[in-house]
This record gives structure tokens, sequence and C-alpha cells, in this order.
């Protein structure tokens, strides 16, 4: 047949695309369950040196600048204090920053401003870069590496050192796996000086540096368990012509499940986190925004990813229509519940649609259904009409009871289809046939 092997490529294409899309929603909607027990915390570089400085770990006299002119008083001011030279540091959360040309050393305050305005604003990674360090120059003889990790795998603490340091750990473990020390550590007995200077030889840190490395390490430790962290790593930990060692870099990871002793809340980081999310955090909502059109409401982690996967999966058929979200309204969906999510699932301007999939368990088919005509009723007395198509389907405790409420509730908005698959089709085509809101 002509044109077969054509849409035969085309198909697979298409499949291989929904299949990337399937697992980023997935991965998407995993952190988003992470997030139940608590994301992991990590730090920006700045953040990292400020813990450090609390704990008398030696860093380099910095300041934080949000602008290239910050940056140029900032290095003005330092200049004045008789260091003129500085080095200007993207402050995103991933490594190898050096590399995507994010640090670079800077002669004086025009200079700084110059260096300043060239990585503001840069992607590195993914990450987009809102502001810069401005750290006093450091002069290098050596750069050496030095973490303490939680070893999972072996129920206990790791260290790891290395004499090469400045470089990702990971490659030194490619190209030169002797040269890596790791030294497991007792959360009985911690870091005390000796273990510490135990460490330090393990990582084969010449005697020069050995002291003061082991001062490093153990104020290190002493961090890492009070702060509740998961990772600290210094990369490099420097040792300068004079005699001095400093962590030039730091990388914190806090364990969020210690947030009920910690305030991490002074580590929140508010250009990073989507608006939405963050008033459905306040609502209590387990939510995350995705990049689609369908926004997608359901009862239980797992039937909201799969319902992520049927709504990828349908879309296909109109044109590329995806979910707009991961939103699990957990087991009680009651009216006020149902009524945020629809608020919050609404208020995304790129959603047409939305596909409320629920199965019905301990919390029955008949309450959701009476949950949905309140929280209707509750969005129109807050005069937030729903102007969109709902599609909704009812499954399992209680289905027929439920279906019956919404049927005789005649909400103009609101479609009902009995399966997920079919349900998930009539939400993409009424997504694609609908205009984008403000359009
Ligand atoms: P990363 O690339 O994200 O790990 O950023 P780092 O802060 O570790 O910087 C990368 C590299 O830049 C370091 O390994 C150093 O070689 C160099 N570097 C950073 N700060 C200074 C400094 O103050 N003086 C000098 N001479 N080099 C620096
Ligand atoms: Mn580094």
């Amino acid at each position: 047949m002509p044109g077969a092997g054509c849409l035969g490529s085309d198909r697979r294409r298409a499949r291989a695309r929904l299949l990337v899309d399937a697992a980023v929603t997935r991965r998407a909607a995993r952190r988003k369950q992470r997030t139940e027990i608590g994301p992991p915390v990590d730090l920006f570089e700045y953040q990292a040196k400020e813990l450090f400085a609390e704990y008398g770990v030696p860093v380099p006299k910095d300041k934080v600048a949000d602008t290239p002119e910050e940056a140029r008083e900032i290095t003005a001011a330092f200049a004045a204090e008789g260091t003129p030279e500085v080095v200007v540091k993207a402050q995103v959360k991933t490594g190898g920053r050096g590399k995507a040309g994010g640090v670079k050393l800077a002669d004086g305050p025009a200079d700084a401003y110059e260096k300043a305005q060239r990585i503001i604003g840069m992607d590195i990674k993914g990450h987009t870069v809102h502001k810069v360090l401005i750290a006093e120059a450091t002069d290098i003889q050596s750069e050496y590496y030095l973490s303490f990790l939680l070893d999972r795998a072996n129920r206990t603490f790791m260290s790891i050192c290395s004499v090469e340091g400045g470089i990702e750990i990971e490659d030194v473990a490619h190209s030169n796996p002797d040269a890596i020390a790791r030294v497991p550590v007792s959360p009985l007995t911690g870091v005390d000086y000796a273990k510490a200077l135990e460490i330090i030889k393990a990582g084969r840190i010449p005697d020069e540096a050995a002291e003061q490395a082991a001062l490093l390490a153990e104020r290190l430790w002493a961090m890492f368990t009070d702060e509740d962290a998961t990772l600290v790593e210094v990369n490099p930990m420097v040792l300068t012509p004079d005699g001095r060692v400093l962590a030039l870099d730091g990388k914190v990871t806090l364990d969020d499940n210690a947030a009920y002793r910690q305030d991490h809340e002074r580590f929140a980081d508010a250009s990073s986190t989507d608006p939405i999310e963050t008033r459905a955090k306040e609502k209590h909502l387990n939510y995350v925004k995705l990049e689609g059109e369908v926004g997608i409401i359901g009862n239980g982690a797992g039937l909201v990813m799969s319902t992520l996967d049927v709504v990828a999966y349908a879309g296909e058929a109109f044109g590329g229509i995806r979910p707009a979200n991961f939103l699990d309204i957990g087991g009680g969906a009651s009216a006020e519940v149902m009524a945020n999510g629809l608020e919050i699932v609404l208020s995304d301007p790129s959603v047409r649609s939305v596909f409320v999939n629920v199965f019905g368990g301990i919390t029955a088919c008949d309450a959701v259904a009476n949950g949905i005509v309140s929280a209707l009723g509750l969005l129109a007395s807050r005069g937030e009409e729903v102007d969109r198509p709902i599609v909704v389907r009812l499954d399992g405790n209680k289905a027929a009871e439920g279906r019956a409420i919404l049927t005789e509730a005649n909400l103009p908005v609101v479609e009902q289809v009995d399966t997920m698959d079919g349900a998930a089709r009539r939400a993409a085509e009424l997504a694609a046939a609908a205009p984008a809101k403000g359009a």
C-alpha cells in the first residue's frame, strides 16, 4: 500500500514521543508523591556557605547579587576593603557551573558588572540563573574533595574524600578510582578530630593541609548532623599558597523528614516554584503543574498517574492534547476539597477541559457526586463561575448512585462518561475543540 511505510514510521515516532511524555508525567507525579513524605531540600551554594560559616567551616567572604549593578556595588565594597578580585558564580541547583561558563573571575567592579550581566539569565542544564554569588577570589594551590552522605544501602553514613578535587567525583571515580577514599561513619560515634583525620589521611590529603582539612571535616560533620542533612559536599576544598584550607564550593541536601524540627522555610526558593503549585500547597492539595491542556483530578496517586497516561494517549488523536496537571484529592473528596481542586485546576489558563476521574472506595461515588454538585455551587458563590467543560467518570463503590446524582443535578458544564478510556478521549476532544482561555 503506498504510504504505509511512512504511516508506520510516523506511528512509531508518535508512540516513542508518547512513551517519553508518559515517563515525564509519571516522573512529575512521583516527585509529587514523594512530597507527601517530604522532598529533599537542596540548597543554593550561597545558602550552603551561610550554613558553613555558622559552623565555622572556613569560606571566602561573599555576598549575593540579583543584578549586575548589585554585583558591581558588592565588588566595589570588597575592593575598598582591599580585595578587588572576585569570582562571579551562577546560583543554580546543579553542578558543573564552571564548565558551563557560570563561574568567572573578575578583576574589579566594572568587570564584575560585565560578568554578572553575562551570567544572570543564563541557562545551565535547564536551570535559569536568577542570582550570582560574588566571592572574594581565592588563590588555589590544590583542589580536594570532601563529602558526608547518608549511605542508605549500608544503613549508615559515609564520608568520601579525595586529593583529586575540583572535578566531579563521578569523573574521578572513573579515571582514578584509587584516589577516592570511602570511609563509613557510624551515627553512634560520629566524627571527632581523630576520625576526621582518619578520613583526610585516607583521601591522601597532603600533610601540609591535613590538620586544617581535618578541622574543617569535623565542623562539616557537626553541621551535617545538626541540620539533618543527607548530603554535604565540598568540591573543591582548597589549599591556598599561604597555607589556608577553605570550602570554595558547597552542596547541601537537607532531609525534609526532619522539617518538623528544622526551619527549612528559610531556604524556600520562590523563583523556581510554580505559583499555582504554591497556592495548591497552601490548600494542602497534592498538585503538580504539567504542560498540557486537560486538567486532571482524581482520587489516589496511582489512579491519577494512570489517568495522565490515558489522557496523553487519547490526546494523540487530537493533535497532541496532554494532561495539564497532576492532582490527587485523596480519599476524602469532600465538597470543599473538590471545590479547591477545581479552583486550582481551573486557575491554570492553559486548561481547556477537566477530567474528574474517581474510583469509589471507602468514600463512595455518591458522596463524590454530591461533592461535585456542591463544589460547583461553592465556586459560583465565590464568584468563580466554571467556564470550561468537566468530564466526570465515576466507577467503583456506589457508581450507579453517583451517576444518578449528577444526572439529576443536570449541571450544564458536567458531562458523564462511564469508562476511563472513553472519558479521557472526550476530555481530550473537548480540549482540542475549545479555544485557549483569553485567546
Ligand atoms: P561548579 O563548577 O559548579 O562545581 O563550581 P565551583 O564553585 O566548584 O567552581 C568551579 C571551579 O572554578 C573550581 O573547581 C575552581 O577551579 C574554580 N574557582 C572557583 N572559585 C575560584 C576562586 O576563587 N579562585 C580561583 N582561582 N578559581 C576558582
Ligand atoms: Mn564545585
